[in-house]
């Protein structure tokens, strides 16, 4: 006689990237989901910053964050796509370090994976499509928005991520082609040898003499110009001024509703940057 197949219970995720909105999300979450699984996919290209304030949220949640591994480096995967620095088309990083390593840590199991996307986003994610991995959206249905987040991580007392403070809109690589401008002079005046690092990626292929950069038009070595960093600097003041101008002269139901926000466009993907 056959022993009857144990079917695993489905498993319950919740993948951090280091940024307000997921961090939020495990707050939401803590106590409501039992053996709910806390992840972080770490690039080891990663900000201190993030490492900080996921020491913080483990602390709070009282338990593990497990930090997933993609088997190899930055660099090989790099020399595996023949020297081609990912780009906002060329995005194998994010699969390669980042969705992959989910995958793999979730197997064929079944899982639900929860996802931070608020209440007041139209954002879609780069997320799993496997059919065993079932996404849901808990500031969705619970109508949590920007106001909201702000409001979970204030009254936990584990506050915005560390990064905001210098400015900084978005967790993930510190050398993420994402970031604006204004960023990587942020990046440069705040931790020097990140942004060192990152500019050494800009240099000829050893392969076929090809540089890539990581932003457009550009390069590290031109935008780091006293001259460069202070007009990127003055640009960026005078768009807050305006947009500063601009709140002021949104209707009041607009401002009470908490329809605007101060928040960059967020144009990266959910599971490096939520
Ligand atoms: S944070 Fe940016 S560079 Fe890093 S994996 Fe995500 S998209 Fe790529």
């Amino acid at each position: 006689m056959s022993t009857p197949k144990t079917v695993k219970p489905t498993r319950h995720i919740l993948s951090l990237s280091g940024g307000k909105d997921s961090a939020a999300l495990a707050i939401h979450m803590r106590g409501k989901v039992e053996g709910m699984e806390y992840i972080f996919h770490d690039t080891y290209k990663e900000l201190p910053d993030t490492y900080e304030y996921l020491d913080r949220l483990e602390d709070y949640l009282g338990q593990k964050i497990v930090k997933t591994t993609y088997g190899t480096t930055f660099d090989d995967l790099l020399r595996q796509y023949g020297g081609m620095l990912p780009s906002n088309h060329r995005r194998w990083c994010t699969r390669m370090m980042k969705l992959k390593p989910f995958e793999d840590y979730i197997g064929a199991d079944a899982c639900i994976n929860y996802v931070g996307i608020r209440a007041d986003e139209a954002r879609v994610g780069y997320i799993s499509h496997k059919p065993n991995i079932q996404a849901v959206f808990p500031f969705r249905d619970d109508g949590i928005d920007y106001e909201g987040v702000q409001r979970i991580l204030q009254d936990s007392g584990i506050g915005m991520p560390p990064y905001t403070e210098w400015g900084r809109t978005r967790s993930g690589c510190f050398f993420c082609f994402y970031q604006q401008k204004i960023e990587w002079v942020r990046l440069k005046q705040r931790y020097p040898e990140l942004y060192e690092e990152a500019k050494a990626y800009e240099k000829p292929n050893r392969v076929n003499g090809n540089v890539f950069n990581w932003c457009q038009n550009e390069s590290l070595a031109e935008l780091e110009q006293p001259e460069r960093m202070a007009e990127i600097l003055e640009k960026w003041e005078l768009q807050q001024a305006r947009a500063v101008q601009n709140r002021k002269n949104l209707p009041l139901v607009t401002t009470l509703a908490g329809l605007e926000t101060n928040e960059a466009p967020s144009t990266g993907c959910l599971i490096c940057h939520l």
